[in-house]
C-alpha cells in the first residue's frame, strides 16, 4: 500500500492568509508586541503551537501556559470572526473536496498532517466543505515539529489500516517546511504552489510541483505508469 499525506493551509484549503493574519493578530494583541515576522522559516518550528510558544518565550522568558492559552483563545475568536464576515477566505483549493475520495478510489491510503491545531484544522475542513471521515489527522496538538507530526500521521495511518508499513509515502504540501519535513523522513514530496512560492520549493529540492490538489492524482497516475513500465522492462 502507498500512503498520501496532505497538509491543510495552502494545500487543501486556501486559508494561508487568514491563518497568518489570525495568529499574528492574536499574538500582537495578547502580548502587546508588533511587527512580528510572517516569514515562518525564521522560527524554530513552523507550526501554530511552535510559533506561539516561541513568541511567548521571547516576551516572557518562558513558555507560560496561561499566556499560550490566551493567545490560542484569541486566535480562534479571530478565525471565527473572519469566517463570519468573509467566508470566502476559507475556500477549498481547486479539487480539494474530491481529492481524498479520489485517492482512496485509486487504492491509496490517505492521511492529513498539518501545523495547525486540531480544533483549527477541523474548523477549516468543515467550513471549506472537505469530507474527511475515516482520514487520520495529525496536528500541532501532537507535536510542534512538523516532521514529528508527519511521523504521527504515518503511525495513525498504519493503525487505522492495520498494516505494518507503506511501500511509498508522499507528503503533499505548500511550504518549504513541508518539503524539509518530507526530506527529513525520506518520503516523497508533491508541492502545491505557483510563481515565487514554487521557486522557493524548487530551491528546497522539490521536483514535483502542481497548482492545486486537483492535479495531484494525475501526478500519481504518471508515477504509477512509470513504475509499471520500469517493472515490465526488467521482467
Ligand atoms: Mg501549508
Amino acid at each position: 500500500m502507498d500512503l498520501i499525506i496532505l497538509d491543510i493551509d495552502g494545500t487543501l484549503t486556501d486559508t494561508e492568509h487568514v491563518d497568518e493574519h489570525s495568529i499574528v493578530g492574536a499574538l500582537e494583541e495578547v502580548l502587546g508586541v508588533s511587527d512580528l515576522s510572517t516569514d515562518w522559516t525564521m522560527y524554530r518550528t513552523s507550526t501554530d503551537g511552535g510559533i506561539v510558544a516561541e513568541v511567548v518565550e521571547r516576551v516572557h522568558g518562558s513558555v507560560r501556559q496561561e499566556v499560550v492559552e490566551d493567545v490560542t483563545k484569541r486566535f480562534y475568536g479571530m478565525l471565527e470572526d473572519h469566517y463570519t464576515t468573509s467566508p470566502d477566505l476559507f475556500a477549498p483549493m481547486p479539487g480539494a473536496r474530491d481529492v481524498l475520495a479520489t485517492l482512496r478510489e485509486m487504492g491509496y491510503c490517505v492521511a492529513i498532517a498539518t501545523g495547525c491545531w486540531r480544533e483549527s484544522a477541523l474548523f477549516k475542513l468543515r467550513v471549506a466543505g472537505i469530507e474527511h471521515v475515516g482520514v487520520p489527522l495529525a496536528t500541532a496538538d501532537d507535536s510542534h515539529d512538523r516532521a514529528e507530526i508527519l511521523r504521527r500521521a504515518i503511525d495513525l495511518a498504519q493503525q487505522w489500516n492495520d498494516i505494518q508499513g507503506f511501500r511509498n509515502i508522499w507528503y503533499v504540501g505548500d511550504g518549504v517546511w513541508d518539503a524539509r519535513a518530507a526530506a527529513t523522513l525520506g518520503i516523497g514530496f508533491i508541492g502545491i504552489a505557483a510563481g515565487q512560492k514554487a521557486d522557493r520549493l524548487r530551491a528546497e529540492g522539490a521536483t514535483i510541483i502542481v497548482d492545486a490538489p486537483a492535479d495531484v492524482t494525475a501526478v500519481l497516475r504518471q508515477s504509477r505508469a512509470r513504475q509499471t513500465a520500469s517493472h515490465s522492462s526488467t521482467v
